[in-house]
Order: structure tokens, then sequence, then C-alpha cells
């Protein structure tokens, strides 16, 4: 078989010089594997997503010479798939609601930061603190009645008492130069999100279910996504799905040494291109070899 790879991002703005390098490494390795290349749009975020910018993304890559298989997996079509998903592991005991919104819950971080250290997780974040697990079986069947926003929590020590150790392969590196077997460590993101009352999954979960529906083998994306990765083995691991081989490939920096992002203003490839520079430029600038 084949081996499949995927380019999957997110139409909440333009592509920019990091995309470029994300897609064209994954198009390059498809090609020299003899492998297939898909692409799928990640719109589960209905907010900030926008057909234009899905457009933008078809046109910017078929300007750099990429070509993906059809038809294209558009992830806000495909909600009662997560949720399918999300029910099994209803079903398994790992999931529970909760009910703060993100100022109650900065409060109860704030509180236990002020009694001592309360960790973050890889991204930064703190760590649920949260006290929906204290709630009585009255209480939470009453704010569900009543149509309170709601998150739904993976139970981490419950779920990690089920998986056991789990491991990846890592072809490209991590952060601090992790490579080959990478034990994951889910449990530093503490009990996450896996999907939400008007959002009925969340990216940990739609790219878990994803990969495997579509039988992704090699899972090529950029650094900052590396310790993602723990999360993506336990759900892989709870649901019964394959897990694929992943490389983590570094991430383009501006001239201050910050990563490249929509939010920061990178200059977009349409700008680039508009500029008069070519997808041969493009590859050069992102330390690709030249296309045969
Ligand atoms: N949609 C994600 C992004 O645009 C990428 C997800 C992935 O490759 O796993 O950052």
């Amino acid at each position: 078989m084949p081996p499949v790879f995927r380019f999957a991002p997110s139409p909440n703005g333009y592509l920019h010089l990091g995309h470029a390098f994300s897609a064209l490494l994954n198009f390059d390795l498809a090609r020299q594997a003899g492998g297939r290349l898909l692409l799928r749009i990640e719109d589960i975020d209905r907010a900030r997503c926008k057909p234009e910018f899905e457009a933008a993304i078809r046109e910017d890559l078929t300007w750099l010479g990429i070509a993906w298989e059809t038809p294209v997996r558009r992830q806000s079509e495909h909600f009662s798939e997560y949720r399918a998903a999300t029910d099994r592991l209803a079903a398994q005991g790992l999931l529970y609601p909760s009910f703060e919104s993100r100022a109650e819950i900065a409060r109860l971080v704030a509180d236990e930061q002020a009694r001592g250290k309360w960790p973050h997780d890889p991204d930064g974040v703190p760590l649920y603190p949260g006290l929906a697990r204290s709630l009585s079986p009255e209480a939470v069947a009453g704010l569900l009645l009543a149509g309170a926003p709601t998150a739904w929590r993976l139970d981490m020590a419950a779920a990690r008492r089920r998986s056991g150790a789990l491991a990846w392969t890592e072809q490209g590196a991590g952060p601090s130069g992790e490579t080959n077997t990478v034990e994951a460590q889910p449990e530093a993101w503490g009990d996450v999100i896996l999907a939400r009352k008007e959002t009925p999954t969340s990216y940990h979960l739609s790219v878990v279910v994803d990969d495997a529906l579509q039988g992704v083998t090699d899972v090529v994306r950029g650094q900052d996504l590396f310790w993602s990765t723990s999360v993506h083995r336990l759900l892989q691991e709870l649901l019964g799905l394959p897990g694929p081989v992943y490389r983590h490939h570094p991430l383009l920096r501006d001239d201050r040494g910050a990563k490249l992002a929509k939010s920061s203003g990178a200059v977009s490839l349409r700008e680039l291109r508009a500029r008069g520079v070519s997808p041969a430029d493009i590859r050069a600038m992102v330390g690709l070899a030249a296309a045969d």
C-alpha cells in the first residue's frame, strides 16, 4: 500500500511561507515515496473560518505546483463522525462535562497560584483546575438540562489508567531534539476539552478521527504540534485507531526569531506573488530543493 500524507490547513487566514514549507515538504515526501497526498480543510471553528480563505488556499497550493487528491475532506461536514467518537469515549466513562467560563477558570487558576505553583500545559496554558468533577450527579444533570454552556473534557487520569505507556515514531524532531521513539506524555495537558456544546469536536479529536478514516500513514507538520501528538496517541489508543508515523519539521521564523503566524501579520503567499516572487523562489526561500 502506498503511504498517505496530508496537508491540513485551517481556512482562517491566508497561507504564509510557513504553510508553503509544510505543504511542499508533504508534497515532496509523498512523491519520493510513491505515496498519495490529501488536502484536508480543518474548519471546525465556524466563527473564524471563511470560504474565501479556503478558495485562496487551493489557489495558492496550485500556484506552488502542488497536486492533491479529491474529494477534499472538509471537517465541518463531518460533525456526526466526531460525535460518534466522543460517544464511544463517554461510554467508557472517560468524558465529563464542565461549565465554567474562561473568566471563572482564570480566577480558579489565580487561587491555585496564590497557594503555590500551578502546572501549565506544553503550550503554556494553565491546566484545568475545575470543580466540575466534584459536582453531584444531580447538579450536573440540572446544568445540562438548563442548557448551560458545556465543555466535554477527557478524564486524563482514568484515560491513562486504561492506556498504559504509549509512544510514537518520530522521523523529524521535537523542540528539544526528541527523535526516533518518543514517549507520549498526555497527562502534561490535563483534562483536555474534546468537544463543546456549540462545536461537537475539537482539534485533537477531529485530527485523530480523520487521520484514521483517511488512512493517513505519515503525518508531516510543524514542531509547534509536537507535544499535541501525546494527546493524539492517547485518543488513538482509546478509540482503537492506528497510529501513523510522525515527522515534525522546524518552524520558519521572522527576523526577530518569532514563528511566522497569521495573527502577527506574516506576509502572505499571495502578497509575495503580487510582488513578483515565483514558486521556484518560494522553494528556495523555505530551503527546499528545486522541483524537477
Ligand atoms: N490545522 C492545523 C493547523 O493549521 C494542522 C493540523 C495538523 O497538521 O495536525 O495548524
